[in-house]
């Protein structure tokens, strides 16, 4: 069972990627946990890797493509892995089915969480937080009583600047350049598996779980 799992901010792909590792009992492997393992564990390309981060500069895709392939070769993903975050470019996914391939593995799935744009920035633009107490609310999710106004306190609800709308937009658009591109590349391939990601998380849930028992 070796996984692609992919899904731009506010899709769920966080909840999903949990439920899934518990349920089939592999992995999962996000890019930042394997990088923190990477530097802690001291490997020579963990040090390598630290000396670009140290510098604020960008990791070089082979030393990421090595640090993938020392995670994919250990004992634990014997049954398979759900990688996360990785690859983000089509020449990192290149590289990745190289690897996989002197492996002796291949990709079976690149599940895709399908999201409207407008849906994605109705949820990352929707939290709004108490000036007074902080409780956080959503306009979507958990809205309060009174509009712009805290249920417990009456104070005067605010947005944070990561979470307004011109912000949220840019990141969004971005993510969803590169996003296509990949989705394009694995289409291609035949590996892609869209699911629809507006649908409540259980449903979602379901649907990859009945995809993956094949
Ligand atoms: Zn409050």
């Amino acid at each position: 069972m070796n996984i692609i799992l992919m899904g731009l901010p506010g899709a769920g792909k966080g909840t999903q990627a949990e439920r899934i590792v518990a349920t089939f009992d592999i992995p999962h492997i996000s890019t930042g946990d394997m990088f923190r393992a990477a530097v802690k564990e001291e490997t020579e390309l963990g040090l390598e890797a630290k000396s670009y981060m140290d510098k604020g500069l960008l990791v070089p895709d082979e030393i990421v493509i090595g640090i993938v392939r020392d995670r994919l070769s250990k004992d634990d993903c014997a049954k398979g892995f759900l990688l996360d975050g990785f690859p983000r470019t089509v020449p990192q996914a290149e590289a990745l089915s190289a690897t996989l391939k002197e492996l002796g593995r291949e990709l079976e799935h690149v599940i895709n969480i399908d999201v409207r744009r407008e849906v994605l920035v109705e949820r990352l633009t929707g939290r709004w937080i108490c000036k007074t107490c902080g409780a956080s609310y959503h306009t979507v999710f958990n809205p309060p009583k009174v509009e712009g106004i805290c249920d417990k306190d009456g104070s005067e609800l605010y947005q944070r600047d990561d979470d307004k709308a011109e912000v949220v937009t840019q990141r969004l658009d971005v993510n969803i350049a590169q996003t296509q591109l990949l989705v394009d590349y694995y289409d291609g391939q035949g590996l892609l598996r869209t699911i629809n990601g507006e649908q409540d998380i259980e449903v979602v849930f379901e649907q990859i779980a009945s995809l993956l028992r094949g």
